[in-house]
């Protein structure tokens, strides 16, 4: 079994939420997005300024010489190197999962660099790894410029989103949580809202819209 789900994974479409991030940036009220997610659906919803903590599925980097390439661009070279594996990926299960013969595994040809022959791996930060030093000081200058920090859908268990969090108290900006359970920095934010953000963020959003109507 294995997985094989680009296809799928670039099928996800944005949310509520990442509609109204969207719409938030474009009025003035959010500046800059920070996510952990790898799945680029900020940017498929609109959002402009987007800093991807984690990477990205989307694209994939060597190793040896940090080349980026665009994930499309490697499926194609996936799909030239093994065109057995085009009818195999057309049977994904719901769950991305699906049943490869021993003998396609032993005989998948993987690509290397176009750039140096090096090993190729997603352009994601996986566990273990470290954030980039200069996505960490992206994120610091972006919450220093900025008025406040507002954390949706994360119980920030992983310490690179809760940098975010230090960062903020340490720029002495305001900080809000929604969240539908607890999270790491309960104790120590200005507003805790329990609650799934698909829910959340519409009332907040049609309050506003009324407020400005009013106004
Ligand atoms: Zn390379």
């Amino acid at each position: 079994m294995a997985k094989l789900c680009i296809s799928r994974f670039s099928s996800l479409k944005p949310n509520i939420t990442h509609e109204i991030l969207k719409h938030s940036e474009h009025v003035g009220k959010i500046g800059c997005i920070v996510t952990q997610n790898v799945d680029n659906l900020h940017s498929k919803a609109g959002s402009k300024e987007v800093i991807e903590l984690h990477g990205t599925a989307f694209r994939v980097m060597c190793l040896t010489c940090d080349h980026k390439i665009c994930r499309y661009e490697l499926q194609r070279t996936f799909q030239k190197l093994n065109p057995s594996m085009i009818a195999t990926a057309q049977m994904i299960r719901p769950d991305g999962d699906v049943d490869v013969s021993q003998a396609q595994v032993e005989g998948f040809n993987v690509p290397a660099c176009d750039n140096c022959g090096g090993i190729l791996k997603p352009d994601i930060v996986f566990f273990g790894d470290n954030v980039p030093h200069d996505t960490v000081q992206n994120v610091k200058a972006n919450i220093e410029s900025l008025d406040a920090l507002l954390i949706l859908g994360t119980t920030l268990s992983t310490f690179s989103a809760y940098r975010v969090v230090l960062q903020a108290r340490d720029a002495k900006k305001p900080i809000a949580i929604v969240n539908i359970g607890e999270t790491r920095a309960d104790k120590s934010v200005d507003l805790r809202i329990k609650g799934r953000c698909g829910d959340v963020l519409p009332k907040i959003w049609q309050l506003n819209a009324s407020k400005d109507f009013i106004s």
